[in-house]
């Protein structure tokens, strides 16, 4: 098939597109890494080379989000669902009472583990509305007193995202920011914990971000040191050998994303491409979202076919023009078109014009 041999639009939801910018970077830097005479994934993570790399993305990492310095920014391993459970481990005391709103399948992964170790209250739970929506903040039932309050920020599978930060008031407000973490601009201070797998939107598997406000953050001995933050704050993320490869690939696109104009601008031409699809399936009579408007992923665009049978050859033509990785998630069905920040305005109108002539012929 010819989409084997050329380069096509990627459209996974992780791990999804890097910039062909980072790409033929690396291919370049690769054999000789910063003059080292070695590929980055053979030197020390002590090494003085990597040191300087590391606390580079982290600069850079701070800068593109703006972050407070009573932040801690950490590079760690586990992915987001390690996440799942290092958070009830490490914040508030133990067995204490957190609460969790849950607008998807992330967030229920995430109560299933909180309730290892925390008294779990669900604040809210649109599952009543299929996940196609964020029921109202003031209908949330909230605990007075809680250790936290924990939301997805974008819900990867069904395409649900949150267009507010919620007020928590003095309660620590957690959030998964796997699938839009430097997609638009983010208020830290509004947040006690944000964190991220790095594969969706960042770079290669294996690296993940969490942003910490420092006064949360206890030694907590009995936990297994790998799973204890205060650990990895007092190594510089360096208490075992860190995802090298993976944290220099993030410098890179990070480093990539502030040549670009930073967030602000990144915001801009994600909201033309969400909106360029999303009016194309509003207005089609073939395709359709079910997603309530104002909370519509800008990120991930879940679309389904009028026939579900035509969906196997939907999926069969875009890949042979190169238009690679729609399948919905098998929960949904369907198509799901992700488009992170390395997937452009010009795979967004290729996509649509492959779903005009597909809808012509097949309609
Ligand atoms: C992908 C994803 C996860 C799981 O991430 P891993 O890094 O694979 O553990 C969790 N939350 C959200 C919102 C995701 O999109």
């Amino acid at each position: 098939m010819g989409a084997k041999s050329q380069l096509v639009h990627n459209f996974s939801a992780g791990p999804g597109a890097l910039p062909k910018k980072v790409i033929e970077r690396v291919r370049n830097d690769f054999p000789n890494w910063n003059g080292t005479g070695m590929s980055i994934t053979e030197i020390s993570h002590r090494s003085k080379d990597f040191i300087e790399c590391a606390s580079k993305a982290e600069n850079n990492l701070r800068s593109l989000l703006n972050v407070p310095d009573d932040y801690h920014v950490l590079f760690l391993q586990g992915g987001a669902t390690l996440q799942f459970s290092m958070i009830p481990m490490n914040l508030g005391e133990k067995n204490s009472l957190v609460d969790y709103v849950v607008t998807g399948s992330w967030g229920n992964k995430a109560v299933k583990e909180a309730k290892k170790y925390k008294h779990v209250n669900i604040a809210s739970d649109s599952v009543a509305n299929n996940y196609t929506s964020i029921n109202d903040e003031n209908t949330w039932s909230r605990s007075k007193v809680a250790d936290y309050i924990h939301i997805t920020s974008n819900e990867t599978i069904a395409g649900v995202e949150y267009n507010f930060v919620p007020e928590t008031g003095n309660i620590p407000l957690v959030s998964d920011i796997s699938s839009t973490i430097l997609s638009r601009p983010l208020e830290i201070s509004k947040f006690g914990l944000v964190y991220a797998g790095a594969q969706k939107n960042i770079g290669p598997a294996g690296l993940t971000i969490v942003i910490v406000r420092k006064d949360l953050i206890n030694d907590i001995p009995k936990i297994p040191a790998l799973l204890n933050y205060h650990n990895y704050i007092e190594s510089q993320s360096m208490y075992n050998t860190p995802p090298v490869f993976s944290w220099y690939v993030a410098g890179l696109v990070f480093e990539y994303l502030l040549d670009c104009g930073g967030l602000k601008v990144i915001e801009k031409i994600n909201k033309e491409k969400s909106k360029l699809l999303y009016d194309f399936v509003d207005n089609s009579e073939f395709y359709s979202n079910p997603v309530d408007k104002k909370c519509r992923s800008r990120m991930n665009i879940p679309f389904l076919l009028k026939d579900n049978s035509l969906n196997e050859l939907f999926l069969a033509k875009s890949l042979s023009e190169g238009l690679a990785n729609l399948k919905g998630h098998r929960s949904v069905g369907g198509m799901r078109a992700s488009i992170y920040n390395a997937t452009g305005i010009d795979a967004v109108r290729d996509l649509i014009d492959f779903m005009k002539g597909f809808e012509n012929k097949f309609g």
